[in-house]
């Protein structure tokens, strides 16, 4: 498992894009507005602040130049590698989900473009993720980097044994999908903590569980909806 750590610069905020991108048909955040009211709000997510921070994440910045017309799109997009970019309804539930506090630490598996980690990063003190595709965990580096987001720590390896030297986390998210759920992740969540995580057969349709640790350690689950992502591969 390679170790490198990419860390990104000491700028405590990402940027708001409201810069007219070429290939967009308006500006980018009326189009992000649109996005959060038609897909996001319109089918149920309520909380405000995770509203806030899918308004003002630029995902067209996260995407391939030849995707970014399409990336406040309802869907998920490609990224190279066979790997994609989650719906933007999907990233707001995840997010919503996971209950993220101002002083919470993060653990995402499954850096892919950096986004899912950009939106949580508005939300929590600090983002932790790990990506096994070592050029797209260079990507997303340099992507949170131009964005600002400072409080985002990328690693290229394996994510299934999680991230011991930061554990323990207030908040999981695993955005790519385990046949079952990994036992050094449950290890590393805080009592009180929160899990996010598609489990089932690779290629098939997996069942996105929440996951607590109430204060006693004991953790319980519930299946929260049927979803779609790429497998959690191993090294
Ligand atoms: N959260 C991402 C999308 C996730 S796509 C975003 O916001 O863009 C799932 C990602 O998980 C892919 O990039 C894939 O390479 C990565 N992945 C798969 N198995 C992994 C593993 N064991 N550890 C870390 N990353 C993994």
């Amino acid at each position: 498992m390679s170790l490198r750590h990419f860390t990104v610069l000491l700028v405590t905020q990402l940027a708001m894009s409201a810069a007219c991108m070429p290939g967009l048909a308006a500006d980018a955040a009326t189009l992000r507005e649109r996005m959060v009211q038609d897909q996001i709000e319109a089918r149920g997510v309520r909380d405000q602040r995770v509203l806030a921070a899918m308004r003002s994440v630029p995902r067209h910045r996260f995407v391939p130049q030849d995707q970014q017309a399409d990336a406040y799109l309802d869907k998920p997009l490609p990224i190279g590698y066979g790997q994609t970019i989650s719906q933007p309804y999907i990233v707001a539930v995840m997010t919503e989900l996971a209950r993220p506090a101002a002083g919470d630490r993060a653990l995402e598996i499954g850096t892919g473009s950096g986004y899912q980690a950009a939106v949580l990063a508005q939300l929590v003190d600090r983002v932790y993720t790990i990506e096994i595709v070592e050029p797209l965990a260079r990507q997303a580096a340099r992507t949170l980097q131009s964005e600002k987001a400072s409080n985002v720590v990328v690693r290229a390896g394996d994510g299934y044994g999680g991230w011991v030297e930061h554990a323990p986390f207030d908040i999981i998210l695993v955005t790519a999908a385990p046949d079952h759920i990994p036992q050094p992740l449950l290890d590393q969540l805080k009592p009180g903590g929160r899990m996010v995580v598609p489990v089932g057969p690779t290629h098939a349709v997996q069942q996105l569980r929440l996951i607590g640790k109430d204060a006693a350690g004991h953790t319980h689950s519930r299946q929260v909806a049927d979803v779609r992502f790429v497998p959690l591969q191993r090294k």
